[in-house]
């Protein structure tokens, strides 16, 4: 069975995709403009015939209006008027994606075809979150079929990048309106919406096309609802899952009945008993609870569905792959100015949306013109990554520069841990602490400003 889908799959190579620009706003957390060295996480070392749990890296984004509202937030979590601090956009992101890795831990067998005694195997597909990240764009925010967020694409050659949207609005006049009804849904890149194809059609990112997924309900359906990280889990897995080369199992190929497997029959695609109405869904054994379809328990793969996967993930997708193994590798996401100007209070790192760092070690060392070390400064902290007040650990000098490490420690046996590496001067070096100046005969002249001010 899993041969056959291997034949199956479609990995041919296409032209380059272009590779789009990340926007000055999101360069903050790897700004290395005054830096020598880049250093970024150990590469792991991918087997082609990896038996193991694949942990595949993704990025997660909020597309929030040009106000800022209409999204979890980076200090809370957006609700109109009275936003709550105990939770914002990086939490969310993260129980999230580890919601998204217990669904990948179900293991149900395949409730069709009816009689179904195949015995399930493990789901091999597990997400490490590398990034969160936030923007405003009014006319993104809200969800819609083939809207194109692709300007926000994070490290797209490696990284399935996730937009988290907001639903529709039920008045399109008032975009505060609030949508009504069932409204979590997602559509994956790459696919295209035909139900009768004649070729596989969910072609997983042929050659170095970027991989990702808009989705929508997320935010509304906590604000509408509370609800909860584990309730959007399914609809992101089946995204994924299209991401991934699946296609949705109703959908059929002329002649044969089913798109990619056998095993994963094609059916009336109902989302539960008697839902909807009719003789299609009257019956249990109409049912399916195949993540790739729409139903009520989008939980289950069959054989050839994990084989066709885990085969891509080996091969034309591997370099999606962060390791080959049990335990989810850890990731850092880590942000700070590239200057204080001029200020030695205050200095703020940022590791809020990394994920799994469960202890790390953190170095601050003051360096001289020529990058060599004049002063270390190291410590290990037992817990999360969150904001970290760096002046609060050590004492800065003025107009000097600094290097900031921070590397996990590994939560488990085999675990990756990652590292990663920031410079920044106390100096008024940084593009923050310039505002333009009085214009002069057309000119534009640069104009240093007090820190104060130019926060
Ligand atoms: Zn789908």
């Amino acid at each position: 069975m899993v041969a056959s889908a291997q034949q199956a799959v479609f990995c041919a190579t296409q032209p380059d995709a272009a590779v789009l620009p990340i926007l000055p706003s999101r360069l903050a957390g790897s700004n290395t403009t005054t830096a020598p060295v880049l250093e970024g996480a150990a590469v792991a070392s991918i087997p082609s015939g990896c038996a193991s749990n694949q942990n595949v890296r993704v990025n997660i984004h909020y597309i929030q209006r040009d106000n800022g509202s209409g999204n979890f937030g980076e200090n809370n979590d957006g609700r109109p008027g009275t936003p709550s601090t105990a939770i914002n956009g990086y939490d969310y992101a993260v129980n999230l994606i580890w919601a998204c890795n217990g669904n990948w831990d179900q293991n149900p067998a395949m409730t069709l075809p009816a009689g179904n005694t195949t015995t399930p195997l493990a789901k091999r597909v597990r997400l490490t979150l590398n990034g969160v990240y936030f923007h405003r764009n009014t006319s993104l925010q809200p969800f819609a079929v083939g809207m194109n967020p692709t300007a926000y694409l994070v490290d797209a050659a490696n990284t399935i990048n996730i937009f988290i949207c907001g639903a529709p609005p039920s008045n399109p006049a008032n975009l505060s309106s609030l949508p009504a009804g069932s409204f979590n849904g997602g559509q994956a890149s790459q696919v295209t919406t035909a139900t009768t194809v004649t070729a596989p059609f969910a072609n997983i990112a042929n050659g170095t096309n970027p991989l990702w997924t808009t989705i929508q309900g997320t935010w509304n359906g906590y604000i509408l609802n509370n609800q909860q990280p584990w309730q959007m889990a399914s609809v992101v897995n089946h995204e994924i899952g299209h991401l991934l080369g699946l296609n949705h199992t109703w959908y059929t190929v002329p002649g044969r009945g089913y798109v990619d497997c056998a095993d994963a029959p094609s059916n009336a695609n109902c989302w539960n008993l008697n839902a909807p109405a009719g003789s299609n869904c009257n019956d249990p054994s109409k049912l399916s609870n195949n993540l790739m379809d729409y139903t009520a328990c989008q939980c289950a793969l069959s054989v050839c569905q994990v084989g066709r996967v885990q085969f891509n993930l080996n091969g034309c997708l591997q370099r999606f792959v962060a390791s080959c193994d049990p335990c989810i590798p850890s990731g850092l996401s880590l942000r700070m100015p590239a200057s204080t100007c001029g200020g030695v209070t205050g200095i703020w790192l940022d590791g809020r949306g990394s994920f799994i760092d469960n202890a790390y070690d953190l170095t601050i060392q003051q360096l001289d013109a020529r990058y060599n070390v004049i002063s270390t400064f190291t410590t290990t902290r037992w817990r999360r990554i969150g904001r970290e007040q760096l002046d609060a650990l050590t004492v800065f000098q003025p107009f000097s520069r600094y290097r900031v490490q921070v590397t996990t420690r590994p939560g488990c046996a085999t675990m990756l841990n990652d590292s990663k590496t920031l410079y920044f001067s106390t100096g008024m070096d940084g593009p923050d602490c310039m505002v333009p100046g009085p214009s002069r005969a057309g000119v534009t002249n640069p104009s240093f400003v007090q820190p104060s001010s130019a926060r």
